[in-house]
């Protein structure tokens, strides 16, 4: 397939938010893609070569591909990185660039997806002293036989600067209309989606076996499904009303989500984002595989540190000093956990996705034999608001968050928060009752013992529906010394010339960040706000909400992505409750 389609239908998303134009060109382009091409299409689309939890990452750096350009155009690289800065975005600046290319090249090729493709595919793979020099001899003659605008998109590609701003909702509804025709399809697909963490395979299915191959697709040990999620609830009255008279209280545990894949001795790890976090976890990969009865299994778990003299759970945090590289065995036995099963979602073969709790919980207590490391989640079956107090009180004491709820009847469902299981966290002493998960976007240089470091962060709330993340406050308050500095450490590789499009701010940041890193904070209120952007217009014209004194909790949520943030939907939830309260209390 020529990549001149590709460019093409990049330039005309490129130029477009609205999510019907964008299916609509979708459509277009997989109409025109032929079955073999289509996994590769859909990654590429994504600016992926891979699903993410194969962790291929293309790793150029701007100063090769600026290299790159200048051999194959013989352009001088100080006129490049001029041209760069003018415009910030490299892509860009080298389709201007290769219009006034001065070397023509005499045996021009046209570029096929499949070229550009395989030789980015190289380029990530690749390692070693003389990877640097083999990365800038392929991407050159990749930009050799590019036109301009397939030069600029292959860059954007290799630099990770592609953002087309399609999610994958959109991709699904694309998939079901150009090979099913039908729209209403994208449930069916989006099953498949959810339990495989991978479109460009879902892709490949429709194209190929029609819906008669998403409706048999299986469960794949070693490919992650995707998280179920859970709701919140704010007093054990509430979770009463939604869970009925009957159901399970599982303690929440403060650790680390782990979907441990097994099979025999072999031991994959992922995290509720789906990385492979198998280096992180050792001890886990050794030790788990003598508590399983089973062939082959999917199990959720919590890793949990604990204090080895007491056995008590310590916070999330402890967990921080496992990510690393180097030195993990130092980390390992100074920072010991537990592995705290909750759920089983495949078992020998099959899927368990569709057994109620109940029976997946009597499952996972026959697969999982219990020793110091391998736990079950403690668990209890309540029937009343004074049942699960108890409960919640003794979970708090073992160090615990607070409680998770879970329907007795219900099926896992991949991929969705719902009311099938509810979370119930102790009380915050803040007054807006609940704690948000942040994205940084940008931050401010800090001054007098911060100097040096970002002493300001500003944050942003998740809009789903256009997928951008929106400024939501500043913080700058609840931090230690430690904090900043890891915090320093973590962000200054995240850095970008220009503020990310999916980023929607008005205030100025100092530097701006990718929107990757997410962290905690509490907040007093949520008020409206004329200057920041998330839920704007959901409450009044050009207003949108902000937080007032917001403050970091610590903790630094690595294990969540920018897209597991918390959403303007539930920002808007907490500010109705707000009034609602104040409403009940006759404060206004
Ligand atoms: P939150 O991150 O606040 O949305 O809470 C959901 C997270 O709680 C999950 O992603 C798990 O990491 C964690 N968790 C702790 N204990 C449990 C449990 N018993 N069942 C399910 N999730 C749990």
């Amino acid at each position: 397939m020529e990549f001149s389609i590709l460019a093409d239908a990049f330039s005309k998303m490129e130029a477009t938010k609205k999510r019907l134009e964008l299916t609509q060109y979708l459509v277009e382009l997989f109409e025109k893609t032929p079955q073999d091409v289509i996994s590769k299409i859909v990654y590429l689309l994504q600016g992926k070569l891979r699903p993410d939890f194969e962790g291929v990452e293309l790793g150029v750096a701007e100063k090769l591909a600026i290299k790159a350009i200048s051999k194959s155009s013989g352009i001088p690289v100080k006129k490049i990185e001029s041209e760069y800065r003018k415009g910030g975005d490299l892509g860009y600046a080298a389709s201007v660039i290769l219009e006034q290319k001065t070397q023509t090249t005499f045996l021009m090729e046209d570029i096929t997806v499949e070229r550009v493709y395989e030789t980015l595919y190289k380029i990530a793979k690749l390692e070693g002293s003389r990877s640097q020099d083999m990365k800038m001899k392929y991407i050159s003659s990749l930009l050799n036989d590019a036109t301009p605008v397939e030069a600029s998109f292959i860059l954007k590609i290799l630099l990770g600067t592609l953002r087309l701003g399609i999610a994958e909702n959109t991709v699904m509804d694309a998939l079901a209309v150009a090979f099913t025709g039908n729209k209403e399809n994208r449930k069916v697909l989006e099953h498949a989606y959810n339990v495989s963490s991978d479109l460009g395979k879902v892709a490949e299915i429709v194209a190929k076996k029609g819906m008669d191959g998403v409706e048999k697709f299986e469960i794949s040990l070693f490919n992650p499904i995707r998280p179920m999620l859970a709701d919140r609830v704010k007093s054990e009255e509430e979770a009463v009303e939604k869970m009925g008279d009957r159901f399970a209280a599982e303690y929440k545990l403060d650790g680390e989500r782990v979907q441990l894949h097994v099979e025999g001795e072999r031991v994959v790890l992922f995290s509720r984002s789906l990385e492979n976090i198998s280096s992180y976890y050792p001890d886990i990969i050794e030790k788990i595989p003598k508590s399983i009865q089973a062939d082959k299994v999917i199990l959720e778990a919590e890793a949990v540190a604990i204090n080895e003299n007491t056995g008590e759970f310590l916070p999330f945090q402890e967990l921080m000093h496992r990510r690393r590289k180097y030195k993990i065995e130092k980390a390992v036995s100074k920072y010991p956990i537990t592995v705290n099963f909750f759920d089983v979602l495949y078992y020998n073969g099959k899927s368990c996705l569709d057994l109620g709790y109940e029976e997946r919980r009597n499952l996972l207590e026959k697969i999982v034999k219990e020793d110091e490391y391998a736990k079950h989640v403690p668990m209890s079956i309540v029937t009343n608001k004074n049942e699960i107090e108890e409960f919640l009180e003794n979970s708090i004491n073992s160090g615990c968050e607070g409680l998770m709820l879970k329907m007795l009847d219900k099926p896992y469902q991949a991929g969705s928060r719902g009311n099938y299981w509810l979370k119930l966290k102790r009380e915050y002493r803040n007054e807006l009752g609940d704690s948000l998960d942040l994205v940084v976007i940008g931050a401010f240089f800090g001054k007098g013992r911060r100097t040096g470091r970002y002493g300001t962060l500003l944050l942003a709330s998740y809009d789903d529906d256009q997928d951008m993340f929106t400024s939501i406050c500043k913080v700058g308050t609840g931090f230690t010394d430690e904090d900043l500095d890891q915090l320093y450490q973590i962000l200054s590789n995240k850095v970008t010339i220009k503020k990310n499009p999916r980023i929607d701010s008005e205030m100025e940041a100092d530097v701006w960040f990718e929107p990757e890193l997410v962290v905690e904070v509490v907040a007093s209120e949520i008020t409206l706000s004329p200057i920041h952007k998330a839920a704007r217009g959901a409450i009044r014209k050009d207003t949108g909400l902000a937080l007032r004194f917001p403050k970091f909790t610590g903790k630094i949520r690595v294990e969540k992505a920018a897209e597991d943030a918390s959403t303007n939907e539930e920002v808007l939830t907490l500010f109705k409750g707000q009034k609602k309260v104040a409403h009940d209390k006759n404060l206004i």
